[in-house]
């Protein structure tokens, strides 16, 4: 929000946790949106055994006796994530290596989006959304309230032998996820902010994955909905992306606001 506010752009927190940026449009009768969640896979506390172990959903163990984690308020229900101290990026070459680049890379997309469109032709809803890894919670909420005429979610693409994917500088624009199929008619205007801005686009069609926008569609809140996604590899674990893809997605994205119409 600071970083907004240095950039003069409104901004603020709704009900469900979303961090909202509105850059204004020539015109106000047409709004469009771009998310990058703002929360990370995590864990569960799932009980506690009599030595302070920690049964969680996906990791186990803790250094703490049972007196220390009560006063820490860890209980059966307590969310957990990995330590800041194990989070820092790391830059490999020309690349970037993390936990939980899905989705704090997406994020710093958005925040160079807000530095580089001025004066867009339409309305234009930068947002960190909330709780997206529990179903795109904070989307929902945000889509339901503001009308919108399309819904850009930014991702992390998974590199797996299944999809015809390529690490690398190109993003990937995604056709279909598990919660139906994205809006052909605004995919092939992002694939032509991507010619204009002379960046290639790779095609995906995704299972076991939703993004925002194709949940938000789903749930008939928004009638046009894109996925453009960095592909990354070890998804969900220490996540690696080319950083030429990251920045391919702002200038795509940052093309498309400036001609949107
Ligand atoms: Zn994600």
């Amino acid at each position: 929000m600071e970083q907004f506010t240095a950039l003069k752009i409104d901004n603020w927190q709704d009900r469900a946790g979303n961090v909202i940026a509105k850059i204004p449009g020539k015109s106000s009768e047409r709004a469009m949106a771009i998310t990058a969640h703002k929360d990370e896979i995590g864990m569960l506390v799932k009980s506690i055994d009599s030595n302070g172990c920690l049964h969680v959903r996906r990791l186990g163990g803790s250094k703490c006796s049972l007196e220390e984690l009560e006063i820490c308020g860890v209980r059966p229900g307590t969310k957990v994530v990995i330590g800041n101290h194990r989070i820092q990026p790391f830059r490999l070459n020309d690349y970037i290596a993390s936990y939980t680049l899905d989705n704090k890379a997406s994020v710093a997309i958005l925040l160079e989006l807000a530095a580089k469109i001025i004066a867009p032709p339409v309305d234009i809803y930068l947002v960190a959304s909330a709780k997206e890894e529990v179903g795109a919670i904070g989307a929902l909420y945000f889509t339901q309230n503001q009308k919108l005429d399309a819904l850009i979610a930014l991702e992390i693409c998974p590199l797996a032998d299944e999809y015809p994917i390529e690490s690398g500088e190109a993003p990937v624009l995604l056709s279909q996820d598990n919660y139906g199929v994205y809006d052909e008619f605004l995919n092939a205007e992002i694939r032509q902010a991507a010619k204009k801005a002379d960046i290639p686009l790779q095609l995906a069609v995704i299972d076991g994955f939703g993004s925002d926008a194709s949940i938000a569609m789903k749930f008939g809140h928004v009638s046009r909905g894109a996925c453009l996604s960095f592909p990354t590899q070890n998804t969900h674990g220490y996540e690696i992306a080319h950083l030429g893809a990251i920045a391919n997605c702002i200038e795509v994205l940052a093309t498309y606001c400036m001609t949107v119409h």
